[in-house]
């Protein structure tokens, strides 16, 4: 059993991780592990979610902007029958911008939110719609090739109308920021324990009168075409609810989309976090507000997913012997937990991406977002194991670790144990990490003050880091042996020290609290390696070295970089529980701030050179039914093989349901 449960990080597979490449993205794929595993009755269950989840799609092409469905339509229809040479630059330049519109949902940057900039003519593509006898609206051209035409998805500019200046389609043309705030302040309800999210699901319009009023997404009403089909998938997931609470949930989620009622939506969203039964579970709806300049209005989303139970075992083997780490961990006995309890961390396996989610997800899901919700009923937390895992192995592809690591020797190790090892020091980083420890009476958390964030980092890394290479993990069967580890103390030193350098800019100091913890436990490290070779003579147990101009991560010792871990993790649990801030400054200030210019310089030069896309998305796998005679479903058969243009123009074949025009 033990050996069984071991992460098959290891075991060679030739999925390919990437996919093409185009403007300023790399597209990804990610597998489905456990698919095989489940049940009918569960595949028949994600068969159904991801059917409601594909067919939302449309939606959020609208939301972006008014004009988007018009433009997405008339350019798949060149894409897909243009005759002319489909080799010439405004013929390229247009599939990239049609790629780019696919995975922006729209024609702004996913992140950025500029609109994309048209790098074919207008004459050709005048010519080119009417070779397929389609057209567009003279309204639209100005829309695709004058820059200052809205120009903005999202403006989040202080000092501007953010409402008229911003292109997106939740409020109408000509709606001030003015109006629209006074609008909700008018129905604000006065000491509501228990607000709605009020406009989360509607649009802001005029009416007749020139009064304005919300236009809800809901079945009958704005969406209706789209949201009629969700809810008819839905409608067919039900009676493969996975749970009975779980049924509740699907009949609250069809109910609220015919209603439009916000009060539903909240009573579904305590159904949903409730529900932790289902093996099988989903997201489907308007949830994340990053897309209205005011943040209230809602994009659509769906992910449809199931628990890993693999990692959920491994999990559970950390946090059921929790108290013997606290026992065991290098730090003074009287900062120790004399009762201690690990969590088992939740982790998923996405199964398809839609919506805002599509194609470059979150990897991690913390919902429902109301705030009283929040309050009384606590929230769902879960990370996205299969979604990390492609992203991780997509990295490895990349080139990072032929340009980085040392020798092929350390190149074998990390591509042996390197996401085994990684998966774990998450794992014991947030499952036992966090919770170990514990402040002297009378000590204020809030004592180490802006340095609180990077040391609590710091302490549960470095308990990862020492536990990661304890025989301890052998015996429980997480690691395969005592070399392992070295994998992860290689890519850790090399992350601090090197490579997370070419997310900083250059002259910039390091300031996210997670990259200062990496820098701080790296370079002291690296500095007391030094200073023992200096008196001890000998190696330093790391180092760093040139080699033909270029800089490297030497380990010459891992077991004493383990003690060093060790000892740093014994004195960062003395600052966090005796609150010495002088300490913790001192730390964060002298290891964790500061780059080295020249070193990152060189990083950086060596970074640009491997051409990497700074965005990435993953294409979707595919799944099809198998029908017996009685219209059951029989089998659920899941496929990779699907290039990225395919699939958009299958997802705009068989899940597009809105008219043209959404008004
Ligand atoms: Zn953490």
């Amino acid at each position: 059993m033990i050996a069984l449960s071991l992460p098959t990080a290891q075991a060679a597979d030739n999925f390919s991780y990437t996919d093409e490449q185009f403007a300023d993205i790399q597209m990804l794929r990610y597998q489905v592990p456990g698919f095989d595993q489940l049940t009918l009755r569960q595949k028949t269950l994600v068969y159904y979610l991801q059917e409601a989840s594909l067919s939302g799609r449309d939606i959020l092409f609208d939301q972006n902007g008014r004009y988007n469905l018009r433009i997405r339509r008339a350019f798949e229809k060149v894409y897909a029958d243009y005759k002319g040479d489909r080799t010439d630059n405004d013929f390229r330049a247009f599939e990239v911008y049609l790629k780019r519109l696919w995975f922006s949902s729209g024609i702004h940057h996913h992140y950025g939110c500029k609109k994309f900039h048209a790098d074919f003519s207008e004459t050709w593509l005048r010519n080119a719609l009417q070779s397929v006898g389609a057209s567009l609206d003279e309204a639209i051209y100005p829309v695709i090739f004058d820059d200052s035409v809205m120009s903005m998805r999202t403006n989040q500019k202080d000092g501007d109308d953010l409402v008229l200046t911003s292109a997106g389609n939740y409020y109408a043309p000509g709606i001030t920021q003015a109006e629209a705030e006074e609008f909700y302040a008018q129905r604000k309800p006065a000491g509501d324990p228990h607000p709605v999210m009020m406009g989360l699901n509607s649009r802001l319009q005029r009416n007749e009168w020139g009064m304005l009023e919300e236009r809800t997404y809901r079945v009958g009403g704005l969406y209706d075409a789209a949201l009629s089909r969700v809810v008819h998938w839905l409608e067919k997931a039900l009676p493969y609810a996975d749970s009975p609470m779980q049924e509740r949930v699907i009949r609250k989620l069809i109910e609220y989309y015919r209603t439009g009622d916000l009060r539903t939506f909240d009573a579904y969203n305590i159904l949903w976090l409730k529900d932790t039964d289902a093996t099988v579970d989903f997201v489907n709806g308007f949830t994340e507000t990053y897309g209205d300049p005011l943040g209230m209005k809602a994009s659509w989303e769906g992910i449809v997913n199931f628990k890993d139970l693999a990692a959920t075992t491994r999990t559970e083997k950390l946090s059921t012997n929790a108290q013997w780490f606290e026992d065991n961990s290098p730090v003074d006995a009287r900062f120790k937990k004399e009762k201690c309890k690990g969590i088992s961390a939740k982790v998923i396996t996405a199964a398809i991406l839609s919506g805002d989610l599509y194609p470059s997800p979150a990897i991690g899901i913390n919902l429902p977002n109301s705030d009283w919700v929040r309050r009384d009923f606590g929230s769902k937390s879960v990370t996205i194991g299969n979604l990390t895992a492609a992203y991780a192995k997509a990295a490895r592809g990349s080139g990072m670790g032929k340009e980085f690591i040392i020798d092929d020797q350390t190149r074998q190790l990390v591509e042996q144990y390197g996401d085994l090892t990684d998966d774990l020091h998450t794992d014991l980083h947030e499952c036992l990490g966090h919770g170990s420890g514990k402040l002297l009476p009378g000590t204020d958390p809030d004592t180490l003050k802006a340095y609180g964030a990077t040391i609590e980092e710091a302490r549960a890394d470095l308990f990862g880091l020492y536990y990661v290479a304890d025989p301890k993990l052998t015996e429980l069967g997480l690691t395969p042996n005592m070399e392992a580890y070295k994998a992860q103390f290689y890519t850790y030193m090399q992350n601090g020290l090197l490579t997370q350098l070419v997310r900083i800019k250059p002259g910039n100091n390091i300031e996210e609290a997670h990259m200062r913890n990496r820098a701080l436990i790296a370079h002291w490290a690296l500095e007391k390696a030094t200073q023992e070779a200096k008196a001890n003579g000998g190696q330093p147990a790391v180092e760093l070295t040139k080699r033909k101009g270029k800089t490297y991560v030497r380990v010459n010792d891992y077991a004493a970089l383990r003690t060093y871990f060790g000892q740093l993790l014994a004195e960062i649990q003395r600052i966090k529980s005796e609150g010495d801030y002088e300490a913790a400054r001192n730390l964060v200030e002298n290891y964790g701030v500061k780059v080295n210019s020249t070193l990152h310089k060189e990083v950086l030069a060596r970074y640009e050179k491997l051409n990497l896309s700074p965005y990435k998305g993953f294409i979707n796998p595919r799944y099809e039914a198998v029908y017996a005679a009685d219209g059951s479903i029989s089998d659920v058969r899941l496929s990779y093989g699907e290039g990225y243009a395919e699939q958009m123009m299958r997802y705009s074949r068989d899940y597009s349901f809105l008219p043209d025009v959404n008004e």
